[in-house]
């Protein structure tokens, strides 16, 4: 019959905006900004730098190699290399950023900083509101409000960051010297076959 689709896509609206005056799971509006719908695991806005321990300076994951820098197709990471060196999280003399800036009018949010990066030290945030009346300076992101603790990142990427610190804690382990060998008993050489 002609025009058969028409009324049966019309009855699935018709039942849908009568449906959405009584049950409840039919209501796919959120009042925002006072609600908010859940944002996936993997969703993904600008970068931010993760830090270990509470010191947003001492525990900055970042050591300023600058690939992320070199990489970002768009070139809107702008880093200076320390002059120092500071521990890392790990105990290690390391270079740290003394600048690391992010122009986030320009970042496409494609991730390629993350995926290059060897040390875990940035990843993605999951915050959208972020614009400002200004074009220019007020969409510069720099060091100290890029810089989010690693609970931080736990909170908005959960399975994500536990993947992350099972890696650093297994790179950790291979690291550590090997725990010396256990005396022989007296009288006895290692060397020594028996007869
Ligand atoms: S997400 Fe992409 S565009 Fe943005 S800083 Fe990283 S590499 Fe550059
Ligand atoms: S964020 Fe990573 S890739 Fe970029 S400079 Fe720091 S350590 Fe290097």
């Amino acid at each position: 019959m002609i025009g058969a689709g028409i009324l049966k896509g019309m009855a699935v609206t018709a039942r849908n905006f009568v449906g959405s005056y009584f049950e409840k799971e039919r209501l796919i509006t959120v009042q925002y900004p006072e609600e908010r719908s859940p944002l996936p695991e993997n969703y993904r806005n600008f970068p931010i730098l993760i830090y270990d321990t509470d010191d947003a300076e001492a525990g900055l994951r970042c050591v300023a190699c600058k690939i992320c820098e070199k990489e970002c197709p768009p070139q809107c990471i702008y880093i200076i290399k320390s002059e120092d060196k500071k521990p890392d999280y790990m105990g290690k003399p390391q270079f740290y950023p003394a600048v690391f800036d992010i122009d986030i009018s320009v970042c496409m949010s494609c991730q390629i900083c993350v995926e290059v990066c060897p040390f875990e030290a940035i990843k993605m945030d999951k915050v959208f509101e972020l614009s400002t009346r200004e074009r220019f300076d007020a969409l510069l992101q720099r060091k100290g409000e890029l810089s989010k603790s690693n609970t931080y990142y736990h909170s908005i990427h959960p399975i994500e960051a536990a993947e992350v610190d099972a890696k650093l804690a297994e790179a950790a382990a291979k690291k550590k010297p090997a725990a010396p060998a256990a005396p022989s008993p007296a009288g006895t050489s290692p060397k020594s076959s028996p007869t």
